[in-house]
C-alpha cells in the first residue's frame, strides 16, 4: 500500500497497556483525521508482557498508518520516547503517554501553534485529576529544585506531552545520552518555544507503571543531567566545616585558658567523627552516581535494542 510521507508523527511508549490501545487508537485518529495532513502514529511496545504487542498488530492490520516499534525488553519509558522520535517520519513529532492522560484532542491546538511558527508546543497541565498528593508536592518540589540548580528552565507543570518540529526532533536525536531527560533536553536544545493549556485526565485504565523507585531515579537523570551542583556539595561542605574547626580551636583554647571543662571527653569526639563520616559517604556516593552514568556512557552500548519493526518499509 503507498502512501505519501505523515506531516504529522504522534509517537506513544506503550509498557502493558492492552486494555488502552484501541481507544488510544480512536482517539489519535479522530483529532488527526480532522485536522487532515498525512499522519502515522508510532507506537513502541516497551516490553510489555500483555497482549498490547497483538493489540497493537491487529490495528496496524486494519490502519497501516498505525506503526509499531517492539523492544526487546523494557527499556524505560524515556527510551521509549527517544525511539520513536527515532523512527518518526513526519515534519512535527508529538509525544503522547498511551494511557490517555494526555488527552489527544489538544493536538489540534498544538498543531496550530505549530503552524504559527513555534518549534516545540509543549502542554502545560492546569488541573491534574486522579493524582495522589504525593505525587503532586513532590513534583512540584522536583521541578522547583531543578529549575534552581540547573541552566535549562523547565517550565513547571510540564510532562513530556509536546511536538518538536522536524529540527527540533534531529537535534534531538543527535544527542545520544544514556540517561535521558526528555523534557529537559527538548528545552535544553532551544528553538522558538511556547505552550498550550489542558487538563490532565485519569489513566484511562490499568496502574501507574511509575512506582516510587523508578520516579527517584527519574528525578536523579533529571538533576545529573543537567547539574554538577550535587559535585560541588562536597568543596562546599568541607570549607564550611574547615572553617568552623577553626572557630573551634580558637573557642577551646579560650575555654582553657579561662580553665573552664567545656568539651572535655569521647562524647564530643565520636560525635564529629561519625558527622564527619557521614558527610565523607554521602560525598562519595554522589560522586558514584556520576561516575556509574560516565561508565555508562563509555560503554557505548545501544541506546535500546529493537525486535521488530513493523509499517515502516514504505518511503
Ligand atoms: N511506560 C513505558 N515504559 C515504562 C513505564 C511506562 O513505556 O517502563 C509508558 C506507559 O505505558 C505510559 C507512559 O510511559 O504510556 C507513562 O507511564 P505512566 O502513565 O505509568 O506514568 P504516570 O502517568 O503514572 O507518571
Ligand atoms: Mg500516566
Amino acid at each position: 500500500m503507498t502512501q505519501s510521507r505523515p506531516v504529522l508523527s504522534i509517537v506513544a511508549p506503550v509498557y502493558n497497556e492492552e486494555a488502552i490501545l484501541p481507544e488510544l487508537y480512536r482517539r489519535v485518529a479522530a483529532t488527526l483525521d480532522a485536522i487532515g495532513e498525512p499522519w502515522e502514529l508510532v507506537l513502541v511496545n516497551d516490553g510489555s508482557y500483555d497482549n498490547s504487542l497483538a493489540i497493537m498488530k491487529e490495528l496496524h492490520a486494519r490502519d497501516p498508518r498505525v506503526r509499531i516499534v517492539s523492544f526487546s525488553r523494557n527499556f524505560g519509558h524515556q527510551i521509549a520516547i527517544t525511539a520513536g522520535t527515532d523512527y518518526a517520519q513526519g515534519d512535527a513529532v508529538v509525544i503522547i503517554d498511551a494511557d490517555l492522560q494526555d488527552p489527544p484532542g489538544v493536538i489540534a491546538e498544538m498543531v496550530e501553534k505549530w503552524r504559527e511558527g513555534y518549534e516545540v508546543v509543549y502542554a502545560v497541565r492546569k488541573q491534574r485529576k486522579g493524582e495522589t498528593w504525593f505525587k503532586l508536592v513532590t513534583a512540584q518540589l522536583f521541578y522547583r529544585l531543578i529549575n534552581r540548580i540547573t541552566g535549562v528552565d523547565i517550565p513547571l507543570d510540564t510532562g513530556d506531552f509536546r511536538l518538536m518540529d522536524r529540527k527540533v526532533v534531529d537535534a534531538l536525536r543527535s544527542m545520544r545520552e544514556h540517561h535521558r531527560f526528555m523534557r529537559g533536553l527538548s528545552i535544553w536544545v532551544g528553538f522558538k518555544q511556547t505552550g498550550v493549556e489542558y487538563v490532565r485526565e485519569e489513566r484511562f485504565a490499568g496502574e501507574t507503571k511509575y512506582p516510587l523507585s523508578k520516579m527517584l531515579r527519574f528525578a536523579l537523570d533529571g538533576i545529573t543531567s543537567f547539574s554538577y551542583l550535587p559535585l560541588q556539595l562536597a568543596t562546599y561542605m568541607g570549607f564550611i566545616i574547615a572553617g568552623l574547626s577553626i572557630l573551634g580551636i580558637i573557642l577551646t583554647v579560650i575555654l582553657r585558658l579561662s580553665g573552664s571543662q567545656a568539651f572535655y571527653g569521647q562524647a564530643s569526639t565520636l560525635v564529629m567523627v561519625m558527622f564527619l563520616g557521614g558527610i565523607q559517604l554521602i560525598s562519595l556516593g554522589i560522586i558514584g552516581e556520576y561516575l556509574g552514568r560516565i561508565y555508562e556512557e563509555v560503554k557505548q552500548r545501544p541506546l535500546y535494542i529493537v525486535k521488530e519493526a513493523i509499517g515502516f518499509d514504505q518511503d
